[in-house]
This record gives structure tokens, sequence and C-alpha cells, in this order.
């Protein structure tokens, strides 16, 4: 399992980033005589990734997941918890080591289209990481940057082109690009391939699969599409309304979610049963997501669970291992398949109220 997870391998030195209890907690004004409102985006994550993996985290829109990539990219300081980058404690370090940190941790945005400056040539999109944090000659930033371009299926000559003249899903190839400019350890991929044609997100899919295979780069795959996820993720974190609910290896977790709210997930998501495999039962999610503002006392899923009982409404799940994952849930056991092979779902218990 390459990520790790509370009680599991100590990381090594192949770990690239570790996050420990990562919380973010935004204080929002309600006019000038009422206390500020405590939201919390994130509320206790914890994760680590090794070099050459890929740690997917999902979940619906809200749900913290892009926070999450904001603070590990070092874009917002963590209220508490602890973020480990490349043996670095970001937590205590000075201004002077989450600089050089910066170059470590590198971000792919989701819109090719506004993450490139339409007034810049690419090359000057590529060359200007190294004109800012490395000592290298013009020319030797131009010949980076024609190399670089070339790595991820471009020709060099596009360096003298601007953003309009190409694709969409070129120009996701010419920010991957950008990200690597500087060779980061660590590259967290915020919905990369979500505004691309489908045709065009299994090329994009299939070039970072091969930066990281030569690269031995690190992942942080932010996405709501779990057919994406399947295609690149090693390890799957699943976000609801902040908490991790379910963590574990992808083959586990698609094979056979334990918590509620994966299940759902996956069971909205048409062809991810292989042919042959366990007919999953439809679930819809009714309701919204709950307000953050406003989360429900115990379980933070109770308001939309087919299985709550009074028991969830009331106690909070604390993680724990079942089944070589982690699960957020009082009833995860009882999701298991029994050793005869049905399908899981169809094997779903009944909570005792
Ligand atoms: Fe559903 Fe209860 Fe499990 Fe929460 S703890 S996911 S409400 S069964």
């Amino acid at each position: 399992m390459s990520a790790q997870f509370p009680g599991a391998a100590v990381p090594d030195r192949a770990t690239v980033v570790q996050a420990e209890d990562l919380r973010q907690v935004y204080s929002i004004r309600r006019g000038l005589l009422r206390a500020p409102a405590q939201l919390q985006a994130v509320g206790g994550v914890s994760f680590a990734v090794r070099a050459g993996q890929t740690l997917a985290v999902v979940g619906e829109s809200g749900c913290g997941k892009s926070t999450l990539a904001r603070m590990v990219s070092l874009i917002e300081t963590p209220t508490s918890g602890r973020l480990v980058l490349d043996g670095t404690d970001v937590t205590h370090a000075t201004a002077r080591e989450r600089q050089q940190l910066r170059k470590t941790v590198q971000l792919v945005f989701q819109n090719p289209y506004g993450s490139l400056n339409p007034r810049k040539k690419i090359s000057a999109a590529l060359e200007d990481p190294l004109a800012i944090n490395t000592r290298l000659s013009k020319a030797e930033r131009a010949e980076r940057a024609r190399a670089m371009l070339a790595q991820v299926g471009l020709r060099p000559e596009y360096a003298d082109r601007y953003p309009h003249m190409f694709s969409g899903g070129q120009r996701q190839r010419i920010a991957i690009a950008r990200a690597l400019m500087l060779s980061p350890k660590l590259v967290v991929a915020d919905e990369p391939v979500s505004a691309l044609d489908v045709s065009i997100q299994a090329q994009v899919l299939n070039l970072l699969a091969d930066l990281q295979r030569d690269l031995g780069l690190a992942y942080l795959f932010i996405s709501h599409d779990l057919a994406v996820v399947r295609h690149i993720a090693h390890d799957v974190l699943v976000m609801y309304l902040g908490h991790a609910v379910e963590q574990g290896p992808k083959h586990k977790i698609f094979a056979q979610p334990l918590h509620p709210y994966t299940q759902a997930l996956l069971a909205s998501t048409p062809g991810l049963v292989a042919a042959g495999g366990p007919r999953r039962e439809r679930i819809v999610l009714k309701g919204e997501l709950p307000s953050p503002l406003h989360p429900p006392p115990g379980c933070v899923f109770s308001t939309r669970c087919a299985y709550a009982t009074e028991r969830c409404r009331a106690e909070r799940p604390l993680q724990r291992p079942v089944d070589e994952r982690l699960v957020a849930c009082h009833y995860a056991e009882d999701f298991l398949a029994p050793a005869t092979g049905s399908a899981p779902l169809a094997a779903s218990p009944t909570p005792v109220a």
C-alpha cells in the first residue's frame, strides 16, 4: 500500500508528503453584534504518499478536498495538525525553508484556459519559474523549456506560440510542463481533466502516468470523477463534509466499499462494475450536503445515510481499520461481503437501532 495511514507502516525515506490530523477552520463574520461563526472545512485528515504513487481525494463539491489541496501545496496554512513535505516539517519551517519547499510541490489546475497568461508566449510561461528560482542562463532556460515540451508530447517549436493557438488538451499539457519545470517531487492536481473532452481526458491521464513512471513523481489527485480515479490512483481517500470517511488501497475500495457514502458514490458512477463482478444496488444520495457551519452532531453522513440509527445521530464514528482500509462508520464490518463472494451491497446490514 503506497499511502500510509495511522497505525500503518512508519513513513520511510520514499514518503514525499505526510499529513497528520490536518485541520482548516475559517472564521466567518456575521455582522457587528454577533460573534464570528467557525466553519470547519477540513476536520482532521491524515495520509501519506510515497514517490511514484498517487493518492486520489474524492468527494462532492464542498467536501473539503480543494482546501486540503491548498494546504498541501502551501497556499494555505493549516489551523492545526502536522504536514511534512520531503522530510521537512512545514508546520515549524522557517520562511526560507518554506520558500525552498515551494519548489518541491507544484500545482496543476482544473482550467487550462485560465491557468496560462494569454499575453505571454509559452516559452515565458515555462521559463519564468526557472528565472525566479534558479541561476540558469537565458539559453539554458530556453533549452529546458523545449526539452520539457517534448517530454509532455508537444513539439519544442511550440514554445514560440501563444496559449490561444492550442487546444484544451494541449494547454493542459503545457500547464503540466510548467508545473514540472522546477523538478518537483509532489504534484497536486486539482481536477486536472474535468474541463476536457472525454477523448482528451484519457490522453492527459496517460501522460500523467508516464511522467510519474519516468520521474518518480508523487501525485495528490483531487477529483469528483471516480472513473478517472480508477484509472490513475493507487490509493483513495473519500471525503465528506471535511472528514475522511474511508481511505485505503484503490482495489479494496472499488471492489467492496464499506462506508455507505463510498457505496453511494460508486453506485452512482456508470461503468464501474467489471463484467462478471458484483452488481451494485443503486443507492441514490438524497438531500444536500449539510452546511459545514452546522454539521450533524454524530456521524457527518447521518442526515443522508439509509442505514442511520440513533447511535449514528448521537455518536461520531472514529476512523478504524477494517479489511485493509480505514473506515469511519459504526457498522463497517456489516458491509463486508460473505466469503461466498456474493455482492456486498446485496448483503448490506439492517443496523441495530
Ligand atoms: Fe451511516 Fe451510521 Fe455508518 Fe454514519 S455511522 S455511515 S450514519 S451507518
